[in-house]
């Protein structure tokens, strides 16, 4: 057979010329669409390596972007990555001091950003010493006056090089592009992916067991292009030729709404916070709103635990079916994938959403399996809870800048941090963090059991909890709720609704009621800093 490198360049040379006149939809503001082709995206991400090329970008450099999910953050994953440079996505919602950290550790030569970042930058500029410039993502006349040293305009750079490009023959071990983690405690680290990992991911999502992404598809690409790389669909959607509709900076619950009426759109993919912004917003609405109009097929949720009210939701207003997605940074991200087995064909729909709730079974390309403290293989047995493991062509080996191999075990097991159960058909269930697991009287109670359940009641927006200290238990669980607007809820009430869904120890020792919830860069709850808000919280079962 013949020695073909799997690269970034063949994913655009091929929908260009089998898909090039489907639809990229890109919101640059509420009253700015840009409309272009997969075939637009291959001409001006060529456009764009003959500038990095003038700009003497050198194979390997890296590039950073701090971007929405527009069309050219989308040029940018192909021209850069295809140049043979690594495209190096920022995460703008991360501290300053993160973003200056990573970039430097990155040692990026130019960033592009959005205009919308450019205080942010700005700010930041002086402490950035190896970025040889700033490009802002914008045509000449949006262009800011802006205290940045070699400022430039992407529209400009484009405009002034050749569409005609020959993408380099890179081997197919070479990095394409780089993530940091959200380091939630200590330095982000980075992880570097290939273009071989970065291509069998694209082919695991477009597989049926995967995300079933296809050509017939219309995908609202909500997760942010600098989260895991918006979890590898833009490069999938670029493999099967779907048509990719693109929200910028707005991903409230009214605009995505209407992106997913207006752009007929049948697959969507983002983190729970973001689809419980969505859900406050129809519900709220459903006298006015019009839910026929929607043809959402399937929508990946990952990042965290999909609650149960989420997965239900999304099938009773849209009859839409939840893949419940479980990935890493460190995984490119997908590695667990939830989706049904003929078993469970004819299911009653309360068994079924049972079945969805888990983060799935392992897709090729990944083997996972439980360990116990002293590292032996524990059962799939439903109920035997231990640290999840994982290894694969697209899990990291090391850290970026670390030695290889550095990140695993000897047997290339990479630890996740997760504990998890796995049942005999191989789903897996994530029950919580290592750290964030709540450790009571010697047993463990799963503190993403009792969000998700907790997120089921009717008043509830948001809920998370922690583990206090307990004199007698070690360790008893507090439950926090931010309730929907406008309504009240009691301690009794939400209590009793526990109750009959959870095991009776498991019941939280205390509930505080709070205005909002503290988030990481990625959406997730920031319990580092809930546990050291409620330290001092003395629960009322204390003698
Ligand atoms: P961050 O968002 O913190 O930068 P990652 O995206 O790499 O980093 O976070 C990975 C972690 O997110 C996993 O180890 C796991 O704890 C959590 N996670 C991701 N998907 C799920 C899921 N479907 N269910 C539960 N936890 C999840």
């Amino acid at each position: 057979m013949q020695q073909q490198p799997l690269l970034i360049s063949g994913l655009i040379e091929h929908v260009a010329m089998n898909h090039g006149r489907v639809n990229i939809v890109s919101h640059l503001s509420e009253t700015h669409v840009n409309r272009s082709t997969w075939g637009d995206v291959r001409t001006r991400s060529k456009r764009l390596a003959n500038a990095l090329e003038t700009l003497a970008v050198q194979p390997g450099q890296r590039i950073a972007t701090l971007a929405w999910n527009t069309h050219r953050h989308l040029e940018l994953y192909f021209g850069v990555s295809g140049m043979g440079a690594v495209l190096h996505t920022v995460n703008p919602r991360l501290f300053a001091e993160q973003i200056v950290y990573i970039i430097n550790h990155a040692a990026d030569e130019y960033v592009f950003f959005d205009v919308s970042f450019a205080d942010q930058l700005v700010a930041i500029a002086d402490e950035l010493p190896l970025v040889k410039g700033f490009v802002a993502l914008c045509d000449r006349s949006e262009l800011p006056q802006l205290a940045l040293p070699n400022l430039l305009c992407y529209e400009d750079l484009l405009a002034a090089a050749s569409p005609d490009y020959l993408w380099p023959e890179l081997d197919e071990n070479t990095a394409s592009s780089l993530c940091y983690t959200s380091g939630t405690t200590g330095n982000p680290k980075g992880v570097l992916y290939s273009h071989r990992s970065t291509v069998l991911q694209a082919w695991a999502a477009c597989t049926v067991d995967g995300l079933g992404l296809s050509a017939r598809d219309s995908v609202l690409l909500v997760a942010p292009m600098f989260h895991v790389n918006a979890w590898g669909v833009p490069y999938a959607s670029a493999m099967c030729g779907a048509k990719l509709v693109m929200p910028g900076h707005d991903v409230s619950g009214p605009r995505l709404f209407a992106h997913l009426r207006d752009e007929g759109c049948t697959f969507s993919l983002g983190v729970p916070t973001v689809w419980l912004g969505f859900f406050n917003y129809v519900e709220s609405n459903l006298a006015v709103l019009d839910l026929t109009n929607i043809r959402l097929a399937r929508v990946v949720v990952g990042g965290s635990a999909a609650p149960r009210a989420i997965v239900e939701k999304f099938h009773q207003l849209f009859g839409t079916f939840v893949i419940h997605s479980w990935g890493m940074t460190e995984t490119s991200p997908v590695a667990l994938v939830c989706n049904l087995l003929p078993a469970h064909e004819g299911l009653p729909l309360d068994k079924r959403i049972d079945i969805q709730t888990k983060q799935g079974r392992a897709i090729f390309g990944v083997e996972i399996d439980i360990f116990s403290p002293d590292g032996l293989r524990l059962p799939h047995d439903g109920t035997t809870v231990g640290e999840m493991k994982v290894r694969g062509p697209w899990v990291a080996s090391a850290y970026f800048g670390d030695a290889p191999g550095s990140a695993t075990d000897e047997q290339a097991w990479f630890s996740t941090g997760d504990v998890a159960l796995i049942d005999s058909e191989g789903f897996v269930q994530i029950t919580d963090r290592t750290k964030d697991v709540i450790k009571s009287g010697g047993e463990w109670i799963s503190s993403i059991d009792l969000e998700n359940a907790a997120v089921g009641h009717p008043k509830v927006s948001e809920a998370a909890v922690i583990g206090l200290a307990h004199s007698k238990w070690q360790e008893r669980p507090l439950l926090l709720v931010v309730t929907k607007p406008g309504e009240s809820l009691t301690r009794d009430e939400i209590l009793s609704f526990l109750s009959e869904r959870v095991a009776r120890w498991w019941l939280p020792d205390d509930v505080v009621f709070v205005d909002a919830l503290p988030h990481t860069a990625t959406g997730k709850l920031l319990k580092t800093k809930l546990r050291e808000q409620f330290r001092e919280h003395r629960l009322p079962t204390e003698v």
